[in-house]
């Protein structure tokens, strides 16, 4: 296996004519807005309590459900309408449209930890968990590359137009601009005055949408950064994943990532009984509800599997994670539907 280098002092200096303002424009922005959290008056526990609860909605359900789950790996099937829900609700996190979002983890499942993967924390942790978002990358956008990764999600009339004119980005905007007066109609409803209500209304905007922005990028970086570094290993496959408890907590599963990375397509990324995965445990709710069918569980190869014992495993190579519609067809047999 070839690494990534780690930059030299000369490549740093390469990028600083590559930075991609629009998106480094708004981390910044984001971030130094941050400070409004501890203004006093625009704390409340509702607010508090929408970062949790957004994280599940917008992160758990509409990126690792609807980005991840589903539209990259096809680990399941439901119906049409609840499909585009879930991706409204990954839209809602601000993570890039769709079709861009599958596109980019599919050429990173396909070659992690090597060139090209898009953003291996070997090259550097801060490049694998926001440096590479925030610099000018033709092998990661532009037609070819989306047609090359995410043909099947582009060619639906839905998604695409969701990428046309920044779609996705003015879903976000739609979405965050109601908390504010959701507030405000709360507090009015609930008898305070209109300052004291404006205030509430202030509350579920900065902690509802700013932090719980922030907060759903971060883990999702991490996922790319911690849990390619730092963690324990149940299979050998051919790269630096790992699982990582810390991010899978914050991430409601998605930090099992060695074990994501042994069997793409599968639902569940825990895959021992301590490995909790709540963004599964969503789909099994579902599932028994009649609105989710065809559920892939994990299937790994022993040979791959690394014991903790005399028994060494045997070193074997990495499945792919592209549906049967981008060029590596492979992916789609590796695991079996329940
Ligand atoms: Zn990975
Ligand atoms: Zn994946």
């Amino acid at each position: 296996m070839t690494t990534t280098r780690r930059p030299t002092l000369e490549r740093i200096r390469a990028l600083r004519g590559r930075l991609y303002w629009p998106y480094l424009g708004v981390f910044l922005a984001f971030h130094l807005l941050l400070p409004l959290a501890f203004v006093p008056q625009l704390f409340s526990w509702t607010g508090l309590l929408l970062v949790p609860v957004g994280n599940f909605v917008f992160g758990s359900m509409g990126v690792n459900v609807g980005y991840h789950r589903l539209l990259t790996h096809r680990s399941f099937k439901c119906p049409t309408w609840l499909e585009r829900t879930f991706v409204i609700l990954g839209v809602c996190s601000l993570e890039s449209g769709p079709g861009h979002w599958v596109a980019v983890h599919r050429k990173h499942h396909q070659h992690s930890d090597e060139e090209p993967d898009p953003h291996s924390p070997l090259v550097g942790f801060l490049w694998g968990h926001v440096g590479w978002l925030v610099v000018k990358s033709p092998a990661t956008s532009g037609l070819f590359f989306h047609d090359k990764y995410a043909r099947d999600v582009f060619a639906d009339p839905f998604y695409s137009g969701l990428h046309r004119n920044l779609m996705w980005f003015w879903v976000w905007v739609a979405h965050a601009s109601l908390f504010f007066p959701g507030g405000v109609l709360v507090g009015l409803a609930m008898g305070w005055s209109w300052p004291e209500a404006a205030w509430f209304g202030g509350s579920l905007l900065v902690w509802g949408v700013l932090v719980r922005t922030v907060y759903v990028w971060h883990i999702t970086w991490a996922v790319n950064s911690l849990s390619h570094l730092w963690g324990y290993r149940n299979y050998d496959t051919g790269e630096h994943s790992t699982n990582n408890w810390f991010v899978a907590l914050l991430t409601n599963g998605e930090g099992w990532h060695n074990n994501h990375h042994a069997a793409p397509r599968a639902a569940s990324h825990g895959h021992r009984w301590w490995e909790l995965d709540l963004t599964y445990q969503a789909l099994v709710l579902l599932r028994r509800l009649g609105l989710v069918w065809d559920v892939v569980a994990p299937k790994v190869a022993e040979a791959r599997v690394i014991h903790r014992g005399p028994h060494r495993p045997r070193r074997s190579g990495r499945d792919s994670a592209l549906p049967s519609s981008t060029p590596s067809p492979d992916a789609m047999q590796d695991g079996d539907e329940s």
